[in-house]
């Protein structure tokens, strides 16, 4: 079977840049798209040329590499720019994931639009978006919802105005954050957070040695001391505040309409009438107003 004509019906045209995304661990997940991109284009774009030259050469690529990373993405983008204007179609890849994922390409994908040339992302692999198809139920007080907030801050008093502000998202918030930073992140976060507040803990995922783990933050000192070795990369989720704790849900004058006209009109009417006048989900709303009618 011919895989690669499926990528081949899809347009490729001249004077466009291509993100692809790379592996965060096991080699085998690059799509055949994105194979199929890095064979076709002129020049590959990407963060380190060794690593890059190794990833390539696991998979038989032979192309052009040139290095666009954090310290020169305002020239190198202009380089590229100044390639695609000639015709030319190139690649960028980051290190592993998704380029502009906490990685570099932000800078690089808006020079290239704003001069109107095309670009084509691909999706494809990212350690949070990973983390997060494999954490149950972790999204269950945002209707799904979540959000996303790159590197936790490395300074003490940033990184724990961060984690307070997860605590008091009505969503799951996830972090990326360092080898060598983790224990001391989770340390605080363990201190910051109430104690039976869910985290995720998301580790070397596509790796040999992968784990996730939901814990409450009373079970984390138990879990961390049960930890042997720190080393590989993390993701952490703060699960999003349950919608009766929100201050936000209902202040005292929506509380006071609904006590008015609550006999009136049927449960889910009702919350459908909250959730309209409020903002709030249907399904929250549903429960609080549980909650109220308990009262
Ligand atoms: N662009 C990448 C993406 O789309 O996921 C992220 C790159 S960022 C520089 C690297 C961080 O992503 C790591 O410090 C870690 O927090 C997370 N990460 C990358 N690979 C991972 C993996 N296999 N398991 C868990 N976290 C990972």
């Amino acid at each position: 079977m011919d895989l690669f004509k499926f990528a081949a019906g899809q347009n490729f045209p001249s004077g466009s840049l291509f993100l692809v995304p790379t592996p965060i661990g096991n080699l085998a997940d690059m799509t055949i798209r994105g194979l199929y991109i890095l064979n076709q284009v002129d020049v590959i774009a990407c963060e380190d040329k060794r690593h890059s030259a190794n990833f390539l050469k696991a998979y038989g690529i032979s192309k052009p590499l040139y290095a666009l990373h954090e310290h020169n993405e305002k020239a190198a983008s202009a380089h590229i720019l100044e390639k695609l204007s000639q015709g030319e179609r190139w690649a960028y890849i980051s290190d592993a994931g998704t380029p502009g994922i906490s990685d570099p390409g932000a800078i690089l994908v808006e020079t290239i639009k704003q001069a109107g040339f095309n670009v084509f992302p691909l999706p494809g692999p990212s350690a949070v978006v990973t983390a997060i198809s494999g954490s149950g139920d972790f999204l269950k007080y945002g209707d799904g919802g979540f959000q996303f907030l790159g590197f936790l801050p490395t300074k003490a008093n940033q990184r724990d105005a961060v984690i307070q502000r997860a605590q008091q998202a009505g969503v799951s918030s996830f972090f990326y954050e360092a080898p060598h930073r983790i224990e001391s992140s989770l340390k605080a976060i363990a201190q910051l957070l109430e104690k039976d507040r869910k985290i995720l803990i998301a580790k070397e995922l596509t790796k040999v040695f992968e784990e996730i783990h939901v814990i409450s933050i009373a079970d984390l000192p138990g879990w961390m001391g049960s930890v042997k070795n720190w080393q590989g990369e993390f993701v952490i989720g703060i699960e999003g505040q349950p919608p009766t704790k929100s201050p936000s849900a209902f202040d005292e004058n929506t509380k006071n309409w609904i006590h008015a006209i609550g006999d009136k009109v049927g449960h889910k009417e009702l919350s459908e009438i909250v959730s309209a006048v409020t903002g709030i989900s249907k399904k929250d709303a549903y429960k609080e107003l549980m909650e109220i009618k308990k009262k």
